[in-house]
């Protein structure tokens, strides 16, 4: 029996993808390309924003028309779409055999014939990588609550996994040659209330950090109010631990910031930047940012565009608002915002970040970095045939996970120290030299 699953959406969805896409492998099933040489189609589905829900309902629209081909593939909807009653799904989409909430792959199995898989089955499960990078999901769920935010209502509580479990799948991937994992959660500094004697997520990273193979870890997506002095301390300890944060403002505006209740006020979370800035030399800072958000004055807006133009961030995602049908912000707020104002604002702030990405990382112009080599760099049009893909360049990214084109002599799996000879907003590129690495970017 042979799968396809389609992917939407944040690395806990591309996790989830993989972890169903094991078990199905355990059960003796293969992968495939084309939805159309499957027996099961799952599509694994995001609502944080309306097109990632466009996309999905296109791509159902466009399996209803192979199913009328006379295709007999199994559909599938899986993620954040699906919600605890999946009756109006079910109606809208009758041609679809089973719905199933993020991690609760059982409706699938059951619409395949697997509904007799024991307790254990799914714990025991872990991916097989086709790569030297992995995601690891460490706490599932989300206890915050943000007004504009479906995840809580879709991915339910915040739930830890034990220390030992994910120290577990962790081995597993770096005996297949995974050499970088990154530890993930909504907001994975949430690691570990939940346990017996709440460990955190410094406790977590001091107790993989010896696992053999692996030789770089991440975490993400910070949650400014519950990053501690004890997790910055434990990444600034830990060599193998990136010098990297991802940690998102949301707004500069502390108006806008109680809107969206995300518990905090822009000095707060500058407070944080500067824990994690002293403590952590060289740091990269990625942020996330929603312009437009329900009721945002041009004042408000400006605040948020005056905190990027100051925080040096490496990196921003920026996004208009668009409401959520079940967030709070949908019942309460008015999304009175004019769409012409919002895309005029996400513009103001892509310039402003390219500007400010493309100043960053040009200081790394010249230097030698070390980067992990995940692969050759995808075909352009044209090119065809193995000659092509041995002159393609390599990639791989930086331990402030910025990405590097490179040649040199190299294998995918290996940390190169590249010199970098051209630098952009996006993207740096270089050759490798043998010399050690001098400084982490
Ligand atoms: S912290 Fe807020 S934005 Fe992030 S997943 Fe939880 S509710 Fe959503």
């Amino acid at each position: 029996m042979r799968y396809h699953i389609w992917t939407v959406g944040c690395q806990m969805n591309v996790a989830d993808s993989h972890k169903l896409g094991a078990g199905l492998d355990r059960l003796g099933w293969a992968s495939v390309e084309s939805p159309e040489d499957a027996d099961l189609v799952v599509l694994n589905t995001c609502s944080i924003r309306e097109h990632a829900e466009q996309r999905a309902l296109s791509k159902l629209g466009t399996l209803k028309k192979l199913r009328r081909q006379g295709k007999q593939f199994k559909i599938a909807v899986m993620g954040c779409m699906v919600g605890v009653n999946s009756d109006d799904l079910q109606r809208r989409f009758p041609y679809v055999d089973a719905f199933a909430r993020p991690q609760q792959f059982e409706p699938i199995m059951e619409a395949v014939g697997h509904e007799d898989l024991g307790g254990e089955f799914w714990p025991a499960t872990f991916e097989t990588p086709d790569g030297p990078t992995a995601y690891v999901p460490i706490v599932h769920g989300c206890d915050k609550f943000c007004t504009y935010c479906i995840v809580p209502y879709r991915r339910g509580r915040e739930r830890s996994r034990t220390i030992d479990d994910v120290y577990a799948e962790m081995a597993h991937l770096a005996a297949r040659g995974v050499r970088e994992v990154t530890l993930l959660g909504q907001t994975v500094e949430a690691y570990g209330h939940d346990l017996d004697g709440t460990p955190d997520l410094g406790d977590l990273l001091r107790a993989v950090h010896d696992i053999e193979g692996i030789a770089r870890l991440r975490f993400l997506t910070s949650y400014p109010k519950d990053m501690t002095e004890r997790i910055v301390a434990a990444v600034a300890e830990l060599p193998k631990v990136c010098e990297s944060f991802y940690i998102p403002v949301q707004s500069g505006d502390d108006a806008v910031l109680e809107r969206m209740r995300r518990g905090y006020t822009v000095a707060e979370y500058l407070e944080k930047l500067e824990l994690i800035r002293r403590a952590v030399p060289d740091v990269a800072v990625l942020t996330d940012l929603i312009v437009g958000f329900c009721g945002e004055t041009e004042a408000e807006f400006q605040s948020s565009y005056d905190l990027l133009a100051n925080a040096g961030f490496d990196k921003v995602h920026v996004a208009a608002y668009s409401s959520r049908p079940g967030t709070i912000a949908h019942r309460e707020l008015a999304d009175d915002v004019p769409q012409d104002v919002k895309l005029a604002r996400l513009h103001a702030v892509e310039q402003l970040e390219t500007g400010i990405s493309g100043g960053i990382n040009g200081r790394l112009l010249g230097r030698d970095v070390e980067v992990l080599v995940e692969g050759r760099k995808a075909a352009a049009a044209g090119d065809d045939g193995a000659a092509a893909v041995a002159e393609r360049p390599w990639f791989g990214r930086t331990r402030g996970n910025k990405l590097v084109h490179l040649t040199g002599d190299v294998a995918v799996g290996e940390l190169a120290t590249v010199r970098i000879e051209h630098t952009s907003a996006w993207s740096l590129s270089g050759h490798t030299v043998p010399a050690p690495v001098t400084a982490a970017t």
